[in-house]
Order: C-alpha cells, then structure tokens, then sequence
C-alpha cells in the first residue's frame, strides 16, 4: 500500500520508503493512501499481541518489502506485556508502560529500529540516528537501536532539564549510544537537530534517521495496540469503549483515530491535554493557534504546537466531523496534583502525572464504558509523585536496572560545530 503526504505534493511511496525518509518531501506528513477493508473477527482478541499486530500491519505492508519480516519484528519488537486492567465494572487501564524503558514510546522505537535494520542500504552513507528529546523520547530511541540494530544514536538533551531518571535511560548504554548534554533548552537541541539536517557536511556522511513521532514506523505500530484492547475490552464488555489518551504530540491520537477509522469498536476517542490547550481551543473555536509550550507537570505533553495536528485534519477536514468521533479536554497542574493524590483511594492505583489527565476526565464523566491508556510508569517521575501520595513508588525491574549503571555524557553549548566534532568516529 502507498502512503501520501498531507500536503498531496510529494510522490507516493510505500512505508518502508516512508520509515526512510520521516518526512515527506514537500515537508507534509505520511498517511495511508486509502483505508484497507478489514473483515474483523472478534476472536483475534485471543491471539497474542504480536501476533495482532502484524496481522494488521500486514493490510499496510502489501508490496512492501518488510512485509514478509512483520511476524520476526512484532514478536521480538513487543515481547512485554501490554495489561488491559480492569480497575472498576466499567474502567479499565491499557498499560503501555511494560517495556524496556517504561513508557509507550517503546513500541513505536522498537518497531522502527528492527524495520530499519531489515531495510538495505541504498548508498555508501553511515545510518544515524540523530534525536532531540525532553525526556522519553531518547530513552526508547536509544534502547531500541541499542539492543535491536548496529545503527549509532546520538541524542541532545537539555542539561539539568530532564529528571535524574530520564537522564539514567539516555546515558548508560555504551559507545554506540552517544548522550549529548546541551547548554541550552530543549529548543536549543531541535535547532541543533534542524541545523544539522541540512547541513552539506552532514548530508555527505550520514544518512539520517529520524526517530521522532511523525515517522509512521512508530505510529503505525500504536494503532495496533488500540484495536488490540478494543476487541479484548469488547470481549470483556459486550459493549465498546471509549478511550482517553494522554496526549501531546498527538501522535497516539492520530493512531486510536486511525485503528477507529480502520472500524475496531472504539466509541469515541478522547485527547487529554494538559495546561497546552491548542488542541482544545481548537475544539471550541474551530481555530488553530499554536502557542509557546507550557511547561507542567505532564512534561511529556508540553507540546505548543502538535506536529500530529495536520495528520488528524487530513482525516477529519471538518470539525464537525471529527467532534462526532472525538473530544478534547485540557487538565490544569492542580487537577493533575489532585488525582495523583486521590488515585490509591479512588482507584487503587498509583498514576503517573501523564495518565492522570485521562484519569482525571474519567472521573468526571457520568456515563459508562472507558478505557484509560496510562503512557508511562509513574517510577519514572517520582519525584512528582511520592510526596503527593506520601510513599515510595516500587521500582519496575527495568529501572532498577539502568539505575545500577554507569552513566556517561559529553556536554556541549548549543553550537552546531561542537555537535559535528562529536559525530566523528561513529
Ligand atoms: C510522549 C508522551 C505522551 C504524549 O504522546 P503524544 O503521542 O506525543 O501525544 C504522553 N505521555 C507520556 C508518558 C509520553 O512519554
């Protein structure tokens, strides 16, 4: 199958193509031509997850060269599990957190590294990965290169504006792993990423792969694990659900919309924001204004202006379309607080700050029939969360891991010259 830009300016290509290239060549995004019909058996919701996955990866893949590797990838690439856990009669909690580095951008870097790994080089440049990160991202990015594919990793993150934890997971895998600490912003590291993008130098050496949301080789995966608990929660129900994603880039967004278009029983799919409200303004007023990021509680949703937007109006080019299908909310710090601290009384459960704002809209809905997609585990931000439900978070055997090792970075100021001194030699 071919997939298009949203721009419509750019050649059509197949998705191994796609992965390649990330952007498309009019600066437009990647999506599918056109929709494939799939005859849905209820009964796939026994099969194991990878199995799914690469079942319905498979409709996308026709003609493309990764297409006989999907069954190889999605076993080794979602070998954890992936809980739909029932917290009330009527809620329950898809928990994307199992993985190497306990966040859903796990499934989404892996499927991307073992594809990359499968495609044959089409010149004499090195492969690179070369990634900006506020957090999450570059822990999976590394991770997944790192343990699945010979391909380097260079990740720029901001000096002192990650949390200890994230830092361990983007500094402590070895020498084909290189962590760049930048004086600056997390801005300052995208600029660094954009400059180095363009440059001749750079072009000449390395063939680039970008590993950031926008690439359908992560978003095509994360639809799969919706239509996945869709059926596994149909099954349990008799009745569809509804889904609240945590949301920022909004790229697990644009993929529950896409597995709802693909026709997978999901009622209506929610976008939780936090203070970042572009997406609800947008909602209300029918107006897209972008604004400058916020910085909250939810730092993994701290996104002003959402890359993913232009794939979900391609979709759904009318609002009112779209509000049939979707909604939107945005959640302030202070609820965020709340339902952290609330969440071993109301629930039983303990909520990192992301999965809060799903959390928190559930709790003020009246009807029935929820699913909340919790993005990460809240070990990984306990520095938000113990004083708030005043205990330890028990450490998931990952971290505990990586918090054992050695951590190692080279720090540099925001000058596109130290960056290319540190891409010699890899
Ligand atoms: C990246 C991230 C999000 C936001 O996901 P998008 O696809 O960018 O909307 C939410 N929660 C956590 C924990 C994340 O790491």
């Amino acid at each position: 199958m071919n997939f298009i830009s949203t721009r419509g300016q750019a050649k059509p290509c197949l998705p191994s193509e796609a992965i390649l290239k990330g952007i498309a060549s009019d600066g437009g995004l990647f999506v599918p031509e056109s929709w494939p019909v799939i005859k849905i058996d209820p009964k796939w919701s026994k099969l194991k997850f990878s199995e799914f996955a690469s079942l319905i990866l498979s409709y996308f893949f026709q003609d493309d060269p990764l297409q006989k590797y999907l069954p190889e990838i999605c076993a080794k690439a979602f070998h954890f599990p992936i809980p739909l856990k029932k917290i009330s009669a009527d809620t329950s909690v898809l928990e994307l957190f199992h993985g190497p580095t306990n966040a859903f951008k796990d499934f989404g870097a892996r499927f991307l590294a073992l594809a990359t790994e499968k495609l044959p080089q089409r010149n004499s440049k090195k492969r690179l990965v070369l990634v900006a990160t506020s957090g999450d991202t570059g822990g999976a990015v590394a991770s997944a290169f790192f343990e699945n594919t010979q391909i380097p990793v260079v990740i720029l993150y901001p000096k002192n504006k990650v949390s200890k934890r994230q830092e361990m997971q983007l500094t402590t895998w070895g020498p084909t792993v290189r962590a760049i600490a930048v004086n600056g912003s997390f801005d300052d590291c995208q600029s660094l990423v954009k400059q180095c993008l363009v440059a001749d130098w750079a072009q000449k050496d390395f063939e680039f792969i970008s590993a950031n949301s926008i690439n359908i080789g992560r978003l095509l995966p994360q639809m799969t694990y919706f239509c996945y608990a869709s059926l596994l929660y149909l099954q349990q129900h008799q009745k569809s659900a509804s889904f609240i994603v945590p949301s920022g880039n909004l790229g697990n967004s644009a993929a529950l919309l896409w597995a709802q278009k693909l026709g997978f029983p999901i009622r209506k799919a929610i976008f939780a924001h936090n203070a970042n409200r572009a997406v609800v303004d947008f909602f209300e007023t029918e107006k897209w204004t972008p604004h400058k990021t916020i910085a909250t509680l939810a730092n993994a949703m701290d996104v002003g202006n959402p890359s993913n937007f232009e794939r979900i109006q391609n979709l759904y080019p009318k609002l009112e379309d779209l509000k049939v299908l979707a909604n939107s909310v945005s959640v302030t710090d202070d609820d965020i607080k709340a339902t952290i601290q609330s969440g071993k009384s109301k629930w039983k459960e303990i909520w990192c700050p992301h999965t809060a704002t799903a959390v928190q809209y559930r709790e003020t809905q009246k009807d029935s029939n929820y699913v909340i997609v919790a993005t990460a585990h809240p070990a990984k931000f306990e520095t938000i969360v113990e004083p708030l439900i005043q205990s330890e978070v028990p450490l998931p055997e990952n971290l505990k891991l990586i918090l054992s090792k050695r951590p190692v970075s080279i720090e540099i100021d925001p000058d596109i010259k130290e960056l290319k001194k540190n891409l010699i030699g890899l």
